[in-house]
């Protein structure tokens, strides 16, 4: 294997639906090697199935990485490189695929199969029968097919010059070690005959997966294949393509990232799983189901506290830290840092990255988030204000539409009050009691929250109570809530002097 070679590495999406997050994922680590390396990352569309083919998944996927800030230097969507096209439909156009199936063939490593879909029906059906455990077309069964190591040199001439459909097939040797390693999983090593003489190339010309993605990454001096564990099983077989090639030794480095698992660690990570929270980056409209599903962005996450969790599924940076930029992530990836064993999906502590990510957002920055949210609920206040109540909420907020669903008596009056404190605390003693309070805040000044704290520790000394919460209902409708001088500052005294009269004058005509 060769291990000087420049790093390029490339992202290969099927478009095939919406990209979820364990591809981005994918994405994000050849990314991070990629600029850990100074090296290039790649976006090919691996597009040969046209019969998966989903509209908008490309675009998704381009938009996706865009928002997540993990944008290939060379690609689809993203300006071509020395290697365009990038996208295999176009690619196949130039005949490549072929031509590297027909090398295949005349280096013997491949082989022209002719049956139809009712003989390996047939064949299967004979399998099953004898009770062979996974029916397949190899070293053994090709022998009683119809192909070109069966017939005569001959009669493959004639079918082929007639126009019989034909597929081209990997020829897999009977019994021989095939050995590779993985940089996450370390050497592997696999007998031969327990591989299937795979279709590289299909009858109507298009390669499968197997043969163009090894064809590209040849082509396209790819370095290092990073990609999900669910290509593991199918490696060998790529392994003897490029053994075949003669280019065993140049084939890049393969790394297979674990699998996400579903939160409780049992299986996959699937849509039904996520308790609650996303699968996609962004929101996603399954045409052919007519299902919608919401994304990390709609959702209210930063990109940041996003692709952070992803990071740390399966990789850790071995010290500890958890909160990493982007840079720090780069400065500290290692494939050899990632782990074989699947990463169990954790709802709570995504949602904790993003509090930790908010917490650190600059009050003008978080104002500038809420605005919208503020403008289609009908209100407009002034971006300094907003930012004051940023400040305020932010503590307990995962997300910035947090900060409205909690702080809304912050922009808007009450018209409710907490029952449970109306009726434990608003008698007729309390109800002067808050006038005198309300007295007391007339002569703070200025009105700052430290003033108003000392003015309401000098009072409690004075009257032996001082009824906070029932203050604190009386002007935001709710029991409890960030500090009660701090709320009190931000909305200044003459909106809590009217709401305090304007509760009184409810209260009191609910009580009448
Ligand atoms: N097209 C494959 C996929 O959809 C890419 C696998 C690879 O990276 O080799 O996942």
């Amino acid at each position: 294997m060769n291990t000087e070679k420049r790093v390029r590495v490339r992202f290969a999406p099927s478009p095939t639906g919406g990209l979820h997050m364990g591809g981005v994922r994918t994405a994000l680590f050849n990314y991070l090697f990629a600029k850990k390396h100074n090296g290039d990352f790649i976006l090919r569309i691996e597009d040969t199935d046209q019969s998966r083919y989903v509209k908008g998944a490309e675009d998704y996927i381009i938009e996706s990485l865009k928002w997540c800030g993990i944008e290939p230097n060379e690609g689809v969507g993203f300006g071509d490189g020395p290697y365009a096209p990038y996208r295999q439909s176009e690619r196949k156009e130039t005949g490549i695929y072929r031509r590297y199936a027909e090398k295949l063939i005349e280096v013997g490593g491949a082989y022209y199969a002719f049956d139809t879909e009712e003989e390996l029906e047939e064949m299967r059906k004979r399998l099953e029968a004898a009770k062979v455990v996974s029916p397949q077309y190899n070293h053994i069964t090709r022998m009683n097919m119809r192909n070109s190591l069966t017939l005569s040199a001959d009669e493959v001439q004639k079918m082929l010059d007639s126009g019989v459909p034909y597929v081209i097939r990997l020829k897999v040797p009977r019994n021989e070690e095939i050995r590779f390693y993985d940089i996450i999983r370390g050497w592997i090593v696999v007998n031969s005959s327990t591989i299937d003489d795979k279709v590289l190339l299909k009858s109507d010309g298009m390669p499968t997966y197997h043969l163009a993605h090894i064809v590209d990454d040849i082509e396209m001096k790819i370095s290092h294949v990073i990609r999900g564990e669910e290509w593991l099983p199918s490696a060998p077989a790529h392994v003897l393509i490029y053994r075949y090639l003669g280019l065993e030794k140049e084939m890049p480095q393969l790394a297979h990232l674990p699998l996400i698992l579903k939160p409780d660690g049992k299986g996959k990570l699937s849509k039904r799983d996520t308790s609650g929270l996303p699968m996609f980056p962004l929101n996603w409209y399954d045409e052919r189901t007519g299902e919608s599903y919401i994304g990390y962005r709609e959702s209210g996450f930063f990109p940041e506290a996003f692709i952070n969790m992803l990071a740390l599924l399966g990789w850790n940076p071995g010290n500890n830290q958890e909160i990493l930029s982007k840079e720090e992530m780069i400065q500290l990836f290692s494939l050899e840092k990632v782990h074989k064993a699947g990463a169990k999906f954790d709802p709570e502590k995504t949602k904790w990255f993003n509090q930790q990510y908010l917490r650190k957002k600059d009050k003008y920055e978080l104002a500038e988030l809420l605005i919208p949210i503020l403008k289609e609920n009908n209100i407009e206040v002034d971006k300094d204000y907003v930012a004051q109540v940023c400040e305020l909420m932010k503590e307990k907020a995962y997300f910035v539409k947090d900060i409205w669903e909690m702080g809304k008596y912050m922009f808007i009056e009450p018209s409710s009050y907490d029952e449970k404190i109306i009726q434990k605390k608003w008698t007729t003693e309390n109800q002067s009691f808050i006038l005198e309070l309300l007295n007391l805040l007339k002569e703070t000044k200025p009105f700052t929250a430290e003033n108003i704290h000392h003015a309401f520790e000098k009072f409690t000394k004075e009257k032996g109570k001082i009824e906070y919460q029932l203050l604190r209902t009386l002007v935001t409708g709710v029991s409890s809530g960030p500090s009660l001088a701090n709320i009190l500052e931000i909305l200044g005294f003459e909106r809590v002097q009217q709401r305090v009269q304007k509760a009184i004058q409810i209260l009191l005509s609910v009580k009448s």
